[in-house]
């Protein structure tokens, strides 16, 4: 799955809207029917809950949150120090590995 769009675009691009909604429904699919998810954006840093129209709403103004390239906040887990590849890894860069 490619996030490069969450450090090389900006809201408004296409690249940064496509990347939005593929969040968004990551994020609704792993959210196990909670009303209200953290918000990755730039403000929030995923401190702080939101119903999804709201992240929606803040991801459209604000910038995601350029160092959340694992989405651990929402059904994804982390490995820094995993040497094999986990089967079903989803995100991968230099040393950290993701997967659900
Ligand atoms: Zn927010």
């Amino acid at each position: 799955m490619d996030r490069s769009w969450i450090r090389n675009s900006k809201p408004g691009d296409r690249e940064y809207d496509a990347g939005v909604r593929q969040f968004i429904n990551f994020a609704v699919k792993n959210s196990e029917g909670r009303e209200k998810l953290p918000c990755p954006c730039h403000k929030c840093h995923n401190l702080l809950h939101k119903r999804v129209d709201e992240i929606l709403n803040h991801l459209t103004k604000f910038a995601f949150d350029n160092t959340y390239t694992c989405w651990i906040w929402h059904g994804e887990k982390m490995d820094e120090t995993h040497v094999g590849k986990p089967k079903n890894s989803v995100f991968e860069e230099e040393n950290r590995t993701c997967y659900v």
